[in-house]
């Protein structure tokens, strides 16, 4: 089975710095590490191969530096490494990337099957999935709780759909987000990264994928566009009481209903 595992690199911590004058997370410099939820995708996919056999390739859509997560998934047991890395897909929004994913998954492909996070840690947004599957054609499936190979090429999938589980029968080549429930991702291993340290990334340019569309790729490509990027506000007041019980119960039942909230 030919997998595509879809993995993106996102700020290890969760205090991000904000670019005042652009809005821009500030990427640069700042410790980053792969999306803890794309571990599980990768995971799936290692055990698809040791029951169907085949080849696991990721592709990411980063900065140069970005490798360093293809390298670590290497260290766990990938096959084959591809960035996408160009100016041209600078700025882009969840329809850019997923576009801009979806020429580099045909530009490197074919796949039976390609496998994504439930969602990132940073842009949090859980759509880039559906939106490869709709730009590809492929029947989409997300939170994916397991999956396993079925009869005729197809996957037998267990969905959870919030108050019930879904089991459904899947042709590939189809798209599956994994909830991270699937499975426990491995870690990387020493021998792995020493034996891998030389493997060769593949990395792709907007002139190297097929019949892709500029205009289609980047902040040119996406529709939404960021206003403003803030840490909300943080509301530090407080009120000291003093009081009998009951005058404080009181106050206390006039302050929520005058809030509202009760
Ligand atoms: P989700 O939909 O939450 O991710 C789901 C799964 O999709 C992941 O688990 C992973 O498997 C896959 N996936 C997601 N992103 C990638 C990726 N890049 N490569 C491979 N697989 C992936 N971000 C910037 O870094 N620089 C910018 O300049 C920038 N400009 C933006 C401008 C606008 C107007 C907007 C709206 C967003 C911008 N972003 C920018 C954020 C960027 O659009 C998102 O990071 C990107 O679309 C992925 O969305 P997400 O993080 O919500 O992914």
């Amino acid at each position: 089975m030919r997998i595509l595992v879809c993995i993106k690199q996102v700020p290890a911590s969760s205090r991000v710095e904000v670019d005042p004058v652009t809005g821009v997370l500030k990427r640069d410099g700042a410790d980053a590490k792969m999306n803890p939820y794309d571990l599980f995708a990768l995971e799936t996919a290692f055990s698809l191969r040791e029951i169907c056999g085949g080849e696991v390739t990721v592709l990411t859509m980063g900065p140069p530096q970005a490798q360093a997560i293809i390298r670590e998934a290497y260290a766990m047991g990938a096959d084959k490494g591809i960035l996408l890395s160009d100016r041209a897909f600078a700025g882009a929004d969840v329809l850019a990337t997923a576009y801009a994913i979806s020429c580099g998954a045909k530009s490197s492909g074919p796949y039976d099957l390609i496998l994504c996070g439930k969602q990132t840690t940073d842009g949090d947004t859980a759509q880039v999935g559906s939106e490869i599957a709709e730009v590809l054609g492929l029947p989409s499936l997300a939170n994916v709780l397991s999956l396993a190979p079925d009869t005729d090429g197809a996957l037998a999938v267990t969905m959870d759909m919030g108050d019930s589980v879904l089991n459904a029968s899947v042709k590939l080549p189809c798209l599956i987000s994994v909830d991270k429930d699937i499975c426990q991702p491995r870690l990387p291993s020493y021998i792995k990264k020493k034996a891998t340290a030389d493997r060769e990334i593949t990395v792709l340019g907007f002139s190297d994928l097929e019949s892709a569309d500029k205009n289609r790729c980047g902040l040119g490509g996406s529709p939404t566009q960021v206003g403003r990027i803030f840490p909300p506000e943080k509301n530090d007041s407080r009120e000291m009481w003093e009081g009998s019980d009951a005058e404080l119960a009181d106050r206390m039942l006039k302050k929520l209903t005058e809030e509202k909230f009760i």
